[in-house]
C-alpha cells in the first residue's frame, strides 16, 4: 500500500473510531477532534459514505440558528452474527453496527457432540435470525464466536480443550468465514463475556478489571488498560486448572487438583453428593432419592433453604474461587471483579465467600478500590461480547481496508 493510501485509510478508521465512541457530530466537530483541517476529512468521509459506514442525516441547530448536518456511524450499513457457545447451551444474536440485538435464539446442546454438528446448529440459527429479520446472509460484516475452550485467536481454532472432545485444532474461524463469506473471530467464552461486561455493564470505562465465568469450567477475561489481554498464545486467564492445595481430584485435563475439578459445576455436585452420604446434607439426601440429577443450582437452592451440608459446599467452593482470584488480584490490581457463569447463580452465600477470601488474601493496597460484583449484563454477555469481538475488526484499520477495497 503507498504511503498516502495508509494515511487515508488511518484517517478513515479514525473518523470511525471517534464516531463510535462519541457519537454523531458535526465536520467541523470531527475536524477539530482529530485535529485536521476541514477539508482533508473530504475524501476520507465520500469513500467512508460511499461504502455506507457512515451518513450525514440528522439536523442539529448550531449557535447562528444555521442547521449543522452532523456525520454518524450508519448503524445499519452491516450486521454483526454472534454466537456464545457453552458446554450445555448455544445462544446466537444479529445486531446492527451499534450493536443492538435485533434478535436472538438460545437451544440447549452437548459440546461434546463435537464441531460438525454444533457449527451446523449455529449457522442454521444465525441464517434463521436474518430470515426473521427480512436479511441476506450477505448483509453480515463479520461473525463473531465464543467456545468453552483454549483459542488461539490469530488462527481461529481450539487448543486442546478439556471440555470439547473432538475440537483440538478444528478450524472454526475458516469454517464460519466459508459458511456465511465474511471475515469471522472466534475467541474462548469468558474472554467475549468480558467484553459484553466492558460494553454494557459493570464494565463500562474500567481501566483494569477481571471477568470470572463460574461454569462446568472456571475461567478468567483479563482486561487491562482497556483491552482484553490474552497473553502470548491466548491462554492467559485459565484460572480454572491452577492448583488447589490439598486436593488430588482428578481433573478433565488429566492433572489433579485442579481449581475447577473442586468449584466447576460437576465438582460442586459431586462434593455434595459426598456431605449427603456421609451423613452431612439431610436436604440433598433426600433431593437424590427423588432426582437423578444433582446440578450446582441446585445445590444452591438447598443451601438457600438450610441444608448444612450444601451450605458448607457452597462456602467451601467460594473459598477455593477466592483464594485463586486473591493470588489474581495481587498480581493485576485490577479496580473490579466481575463473577458471571451459570454456578454464579448460586448467589448471595457464593459472592460473600469469594469476597471473603479475596479481601483477607490480598495486599491491602491491591483491594482498597477493589470491587467484586456479579455480571450486570448476563445472559447476554457472552453474544454481546462476541459481537463486540467481530465489530472491533471489522471496523479496524485493517478491516475497513479491506472493506474499502472491495
Ligand atoms: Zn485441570
Amino acid at each position: 500500500m503507498a504511503a498516502h493510501d495508509r494515511a487515508a485509510t488511518g484517517l478513515q478508521h479514525a473518523i470511525i473510531q471517534t464516531l463510535r465512541r462519541e457519537g454523531p457530530q458535526s465536520r467541523a466537530d470531527l475536524a477539530r477532534r482529530l485535529g485536521v483541517n476541514r477539508n482533508n476529512l473530504a475524501d476520507p468521509l465520500a469513500a467512508l459514505t460511499a461504502a455506507g459506514f457512515v451518513h450525514e442525516p440528522n439536523l442539529a441547530a448550531s449557535t447562528g440558528g444555521r442547521k449543522a448536518r452532523l456525520v454518524e456511524l450508519n448503524a445499519r450499513a452491516g450486521f454483526i452474527a454472534a454466537v456464545d457457545l457453552g458446554a450445555t447451551s448455544l445462544d446466537a444474536a444479529v445486531t446492527d453496527l451499534q450493536l443492538h440485538i435485533l434478535a436472538e435464539r438460545s437451544e440447549p446442546v452437548d459440546v461434546a457432540q463435537g464441531p460438525t454438528l454444533m457449527l451446523e446448529r449455529a449457522t442454521q440459527m444465525v441464517r434463521a435470525l436474518l430470515a426473521d429479520l427480512g436479511l441476506t446472509p450477505d448483509r453480515l460484516l463479520g461473525v463473531g464466536m465464543g467456545v468453552p475452550g483454549p483459542v488461539d485467536y490469530r488462527l481461529g481454532r481450539t487448543v486442546s480443550p478439556p471440555i470439547m472432545p473432538g475440537w483440538n485444532q478444528f478450524p472454526i474461524k475458516d469454517h464460519l468465514a466459508e459458511a456465511f463469506g465474511c471475515p469471522a473471530y472466534v475467541d474462548n467464552d469468558v474472554n467475549i463475556m468480558a467484553l459484553g461486561e466492558q460494553f454494557a455493564g459493570l464494565g463500562r470505562g474500567a481501566e483494569s478489571f477481571i471477568f470470572v465465568k463460574l461454569g462446568t469450567g472456571i475461567g478468567a477475561g483479563i482486561v487491562l488498560g482497556g483491552r482484553i489481554y490474552r497473553g502470548s498464545d491466548g491462554c492467559a486467564g485459565d484460572i480454572g486448572h491452577m492448583a488447589v492445595d490439598g486436593s488430588d481430584v482428578l481433573c478433565r485435563c488429566g492433572n489433579v487438583g485442579c481449581l475447577e475439578a473442586l468449584a466447576g459445576g460437576p465438582g460442586i455436585a459431586r462434593r455434595a453428593r459426598l456431605a449427603a452420604e456421609a451423613g452431612r446434607a439431610p436436604r440433598v439426601a433426600s433431593f437424590l432419592q427423588e432426582h437423578d440429577e444433582l446440578t450446582s443450582v441446585d445445590v444452591g437452592h438447598l443451601a438457600a433453604q438450610g441444608d448444612p451440608g450444601a451450605v458448607e459446599v457452597i462456602r467451601e467452593t467460594g473459598r477455593l474461587v477466592g483464594r485463586v482470584m486473591a493470588s489474581l488480584v495481587n498480581v493485576l490490581n485490577p479496580s473490579l471483579v466481575v463473577i458471571g457463569g451459570g454456578v454464579a447463580q448460586i448467589g448471595d452465600v457464593l459472592l460473600a465467600s469469594i469476597r471473603e477470601a479475596v479481601y483477607r488474601r490480598s495486599l491491602p493496597l491491591a483491594t482498597r478500590h477493589l470491587r467484586i460484583e456479579r455480571s450486570a449484563v448476563e445472559p447476554r454477555a457472552g453474544v454481546l461480547g462476541a459481537a463486540v469481538m467481530a465489530l472491533d475488526e471489522v471496523l479496524s484499520a485493517e478491516g475497513l481496508e479491506r472493506s474499502l477495497r472491495a
